[in-house]
């Protein structure tokens, strides 16, 4: 039995990557030629022991595709969205595991391993850099969504604007924008000063995570660069600001029944609530009959208000394992992404 999963209009553009592996699984997961569709099978399908064929439809799925290549086709037309007025959104999406955290930040070892953000900071001081007729500020702030609690993963930082200890709440602002009142902003200069507050959010976002026992995967991230500018050359310009949102989300697996407790019960009833909010505001935007965007029920959603559908560009890359044995929590991940479509 195979069924097409997909939907029109969605202002979202959806895209797969599976992690490489040697243990691919491909009597399971066949990417068709188009590059555009996923068929999987799973052993376990609703009749017992019959096998069960569905087939996925995305903007594209990226297989063993280089760091470079995901930023290029993915991330870049969103980040130079930016310097047009654009409010832009990245978001990864996918089990803990599966690669959400290499795609967005990559690995440290190697400059090649470079992940989206790093290479968006790069992008953004060489168009800064470029657009002569322009004047331009950078500032950056980096926040962590754990039970629906704001952290400031960059208030110890003495230099940064507008920080303060208490709650953190997202802020409607005239205009229809949102800000997160008490948020740290920074600003950076060049491309190295954007790095070095990148790995002092991730050093507190650890410190953190030793403090509270809590594991980095249960949290939602949101590293965001705001970029303001304004022309040299006409006398009465007004300054144009833009947001780009690069959103590590937390990990997205089912819990097992059996032996979660406490914490962890109530970690996984925030995440579960959080993305399915998501995915009603997504699902909302799409729909151009529904007038009310339901985005103001989580802090997630609340906090990306200015910067989801509408007149942004909003890119979600699901990441998944390439392994049989996680094909039942691939399954999902890749039914929320095409619902996401
Ligand atoms: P997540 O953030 O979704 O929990 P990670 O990004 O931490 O997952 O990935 C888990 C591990 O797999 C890390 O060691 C990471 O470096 C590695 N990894 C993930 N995706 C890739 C990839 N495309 N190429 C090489 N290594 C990868
Ligand atoms: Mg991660």
């Amino acid at each position: 039995m195979a069924g097409i999963m997909s939907s029109q209009g969605s202002p979202v553009k959806v895209y797969i990557r599976i992690r490489p592996t040697a243990n691919f699984a491909h009597e399971l997961i066949e990417c068709l030629p188009d590059q555009q569709t996923l068929r999987v099978r799973s052993k376990k399908g609703k009749r017992n022991n019959h096998q069960s064929s569905w087939l996925f439809q995305l903007n594209g799925v990226l297989h063993n595709v280089s760091q470079e290549d995901i930023y290029d086709g993915v991330a870049r037309s969103v980040v130079l969205g930016t310097f047009g007025g654009y409010n832009g959104t990245i978001m990864c999406f996918g089990q803990t595991g599966a690669g959400k955290t290499y795609t967005m930040t990559g690995a440290a070892e190697t400059y090649k391993q470079r992940g989206i953000i790093p290479r968006a900071l790069q992008e953004v001081f060489q168009e800064v850099a470029g657009r002569v007729d322009h004047t331009f500020s950078v500032h950056l702030s980096f926040l962590e969504i754990y039970n629906e609690t704001i952290v400031d993963l960059l208030s110890s930082l003495k230099h940064g604007k507008g920080s303060h200890s208490g709650v953190l709440t997202v802020v409607e602002e005239p205009g229809g924008g949102v800000s997160v009142k008490g948020l740290s902003l920074h600003l950076v200069h060049n491309e190295e000063e954007a790095l070095n507050l990148l790995f002092e959010g991730e050093m507190n976002r650890i410190i953190g995570e030793h403090a509270l026992n809590k594991h980095s995967s249960r949290s939602h991230c949101i590293f965001t660069v705001h970029i303001e500018s304004r022309s040299r050359t006409l006398s009465e310009a007004k300054y144009i600001t833009s947001k780009l949102n690069l959103v590590d989300l937390a990990g997205s697996e089912r819990l097992s029944k059996t032996g979660s407790e406490g914490q962890v019960q109530m970690e996984a009833m925030y995440i579960n609530k959080s993305l399915s909010f998501l995915e009603q505001v997504i699902l909302a935007l799409a729909d151009s009959r529904r007038e009310h965007v339901p985005f103001r029920q989580c802090k997630l959603t609340h906090a990306l208000k200015d910067s989801l559908g509408g007149n942004c560009n909003t890119v979600l890359v699901a990441n998944i394992y390439g392994e049989g044995a996680q094909i039942e929590e691939t399954l999902s991940t890749l039914r929320f992404a095409t619902r996401m479509k």
